[in-house]
């Protein structure tokens, strides 16, 4: 299968001035032989230096290019879901503007989505970072992601990957969460697939990130963790501890009151004490089970103003508009029986 789509190549940057001439180069030469028609976003995350007058001048001799300049440092995921909104392809590759990812491997990126896959995650096999700041935190967050996600990659933080723009009418980008998208697609059924790609020390600029991004990920994960499995029944994620402090607040005033009815003055401190946990235990319990109810009618106001539905449908065989409607209608089924009932209805109501 070899269709013709148009792709989007977008390119978050933040200080990247010097990278943007030879990163544009490489990537317009390795995009024109691949010849499918292209167009690349690049964003400016509100640089301080001069990527943007960079930007400028490969946007004026290339009308394939487009540039949005962001009016703060947002980051680099609210970067990518600029760059997102203002594709048109149906094929989306996000990759970093530092020259440490190839473009020579879009191709193989798309051969591989060609399979039949939603997104296509590149892996820094052979990462040029520094060992202790850097690969190894990134191999424990892959591990723990990857276990506790149950989407089992290698390298959840390599921007280089191509993902159907169908993805992205199901999983939108907030925080930090770029590097958990295929976690997020997962969840909404795409179909995963990983590939090696190369990866190459950083020449021009610095990294944006250190250590510290560690902590934010676990924080990340937590929240993805929630989502997949509460998110469209939250009182199941807060009912089932809000019950269990109940049943404990429960036997804690069983205790308290069988103490209170022995009189012996080591019982009577005891019953006190039990009453009090018995008090605790029941505002716990009441308070997860309120947040539940809150949890439950916030997600029912997320899904209803938005028309969104609780599930995807990859396909539909044969698609809608191929019904053959006068064979339905002649077979007296669903559409006939819905209008003699209408016409029912509305003659009782005219009686
Ligand atoms: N980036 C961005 N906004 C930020 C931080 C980074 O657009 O706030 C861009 C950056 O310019 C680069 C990409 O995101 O193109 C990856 O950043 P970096 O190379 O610092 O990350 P690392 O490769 O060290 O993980
Ligand atoms: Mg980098």
């Amino acid at each position: 299968m070899n269709e013709v789509k148009c792709l989007s190549v977008v390119i978050p940057l933040y200080n990247e001035e010097e990278n943007i001439s030879p990163l544009h180069q490489r990537l317009e030469s390795c995009l024109q032989s691949y010849g499918q028609p292209y167009e690349i976003i690049y964003v400016d995350d509100g640089s301080d230096d001069a990527t943007f007058l960079e930007l400028q001048g490969v946007a004026q001799k290339n009308p394939c290019v487009r540039v949005v300049q962001l009016s703060r440092n947002f980051g680099q995921t609210a970067a990518i879901s600029a760059g997102i909104a203002h594709s048109n392809g149906a094929i989306l590759i996000f990759m970093d503007g530092d020259l440490q990812n190839d473009p020579q491997d879009i191709p193989r990126l798309l051969k591989k989505l060609e399979e039949g896959y939603d997104v296509v995650s590149g892996w820094r096999r052979q990462r040029q970072d520094a060992r202790f700041s850097r690969k190894i935190p990134s191999w424990l967050a892959n591990r723990l992601i990857s276990r506790v996600t149950g989407v089992y990659l290698h390298d959840f933080g390599c921007t280089l990957k191509a993902y159907r723009r169908q993805i992205f009418q199901h999983v939108r980008l907030y925080g930090e969460m770029h590097r958990f998208l295929p976690a997020y697609a997962a969840l909404y059924g795409a179909r995963i697939a990983e590939l090696e790609v190369a990866h190459y020390p950083r020449r021009f600029g610095n990294s944006k990130y250190g250590i510290s991004r560690t902590i934010r990920v676990v924080l990340d994960l937590l929240r993805l963790k929630f989502q997949a499995s509460f998110d469209t029944k939250p009182m199941h994620g807060f009912g089932i501890p809000g019950l269990l402090w109940l049943l404990l607040s429960g036997v804690c005033f069983l205790l308290a009151s069988i103490s209170r009815f022995k009189l012996s003055k080591q019982d009577i401190k005891h019953s006190s004490a039990m009453g009090s946990n018995a008090i605790m235990c029941l505002g716990f319990g009441s308070l997860c089970m309120f947040i539940g109810l809150l949890g439950e009618l916030m997600m029912r106001i997320y899904y209803e103003t938005q028309g969104r539905k609780p599930y995807v449908v990859r396909q539909v065989i044969p698609p809608f508009h191929f019904y053959p409607v006068q064979n339905v209608l002649k077979s007296k089924s669903f559409v006939t029986d819905v209008a003699e009932n209408v016409s029912e209805t509305t003659m009782k109501q005219e009686l």
